[in-house]
């Protein structure tokens, strides 16, 4: 789970991490109260969206009057913004934050994360902060500095000297760098983060190390241990189909392609992806309905693929273990018979009960075509999705 900027700052500030100060606003007149009460001279005004990449949008602005904070609140509240992480569709913005302003004198980059290969909390660093960090990583990768923590000692002195030294700090900014090291381990590991990302964390020209803007995700299977982070979710800023997913506890993950795909194991359906591709289209979603799915939640998952208008064509592929074909089949015939069916469906069934759920499919009426394994689906329900388009 992700949260908005303001709020990533203000659990930071709860662990002594410096940060500026500033005011959410989730209206105009808000925004320009919020000025008044940071008392200036230089606000930002900065749109609260969960994608980075608001600065070259438009939505971060820098200004020096009252008026210009409601002019640019005025423009930037409720439009869309268009950035790099967005996708083409934009998200529009439904809050703002009002920050005192900075004088910047350099801007670094400072993220951690849970570094799979070495199993620890990575820490990555660099000079080059502002808005360019993927630029930095393709074209210089020298200049990025990458170590991790060991979890049996913790953060430790020497972690704090090695980020000063990689942002060439030395004296009291030395200090600094390390006592917010320390901190933002502790932010990092108490509240069961997944990502954390300072860019840029900025020296001040008055002499002071500064989170400008902070990018927060929290581990979501650690999020029963903090009912302060979960109240923070922001559902608008959410996919709705991935919404109504967790309601029925199913995994699944919205993405960009045509074929629907609906599988048990999260293995199975990885390699379904996978041989989605290798026939040359893309799976519009990954959905694993789990070992002990009920008719219900198998209809909840297939009126979700059906809801998705990038859906051209659905691929059921089951193979029953736990999961029993007819429970599939049941779920999927009266999913059906709700929501109806306007694309070509491919369902191939194997294992346990697999006679009574192609009897069921079969019976149903039901315009399906079925297929003997998954490479045979795959091919089938990408001819399918060709032959209609
Ligand atoms: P992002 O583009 O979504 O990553 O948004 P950021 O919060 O990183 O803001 C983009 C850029 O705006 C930063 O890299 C800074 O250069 C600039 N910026 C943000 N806050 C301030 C500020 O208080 N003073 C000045 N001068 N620039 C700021
Ligand atoms: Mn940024």
């Amino acid at each position: 789970m992700n949260i908005h900027e303001y709020q990533g700052k203000l659990l930071l500030r709860d662990f002594g991490v410096p940060v500026a100060h500033g005011i959410p606003a989730f209206s105009v007149d808000e925004a320009v109260k919020a000025a008044e009460q940071l008392g200036g001279p230089v606000w930002v005004v900065k749109a609260q969206i969960h994608a980075g990449g608001r600065g070259k949008a438009g939505g971060v602005k820098v200004v020096k009057s009252i008026d210009d904070v409601r002019k640019e609140s005025q423009r930037i509240l409720g439009s869309t913004l268009v950035t790099h992480q967005t996708g083409p569709q934009g998200k529009q913005v439904n809050r703002l934050y009002i920050e005192e302003g900075s004088a910047i004198d350099k801007e670094f980059y400072l993220s951690m994360l849970v570094d799979r290969e070495t199993a620890r909390i990575a820490f990555v660093v660099s000079t080059e902060g502002g808005m360019n960090i993927e630029e930095v990583a393709h074209d210089t990768p020298e200049k990025i500095i990458t170590f991790s923590i060991d979890p049996a000692t913790g953060v430790m002195p020497h972690h704090g000297r090695r980020v000063a030294q990689a942002l060439k700090l030395t004296g009291d900014l030395a200090k600094q760098a390390e006592s917010m090291v320390t901190k933002l381990y502790a932010a990092f590991t108490g509240k069961d983060m997944a990502l954390l990302e300072i860019n840029p964390l900025v020296v001040t020209k008055g002499g002071q190390l500064l989170c400008l803007d902070a990018k927060v995700g929290f581990d979501d299977n650690a999020l029963y241990r903090h009912p302060d982070v979960a109240a923070l979710r922001d559902e608008s800023e959410e996919d709705s189909k991935e919404i109504e997913a967790s309601k029925y506890d199913l995994n699944y993950v919205a993405l960009d392609g045509s074929i629907g795909c609906m599988v048990n194991g999260a293995g199975l359906a990885m390699a379904t992806m996978d041989i989605i591709k290798l026939y040359g289209m893309e799976p519009a979603n990954f959905l694993d309905v789990g070992g002990s799915a009920s008719k219900d939640k198998v209809a909840a998952a297939f009126k979700i693929i059906t809801a998705d208008p990038k859906v051209k064509g659905i691929l059921v592929n089951i193979f029953g273990g736990i999961m029993k074909c007819d429970v599939i089949a049941e779920g999927v015939v009266a999913a059906v018979k709700e929501v109806g069916l306007q694309v070509p469906l491919v369902v191939r069934l194997e294992g346990t009960n697999v006679e009574l759920g192609k009897k069921i499919i079969a019976e149903s009426g039901l315009n399906v075509v079925s297929a003997n394994d998954l490479d045979d689906a795959a091919q089938k329900v990408v001819a399918a999705v060709k032959k209609v388009a």
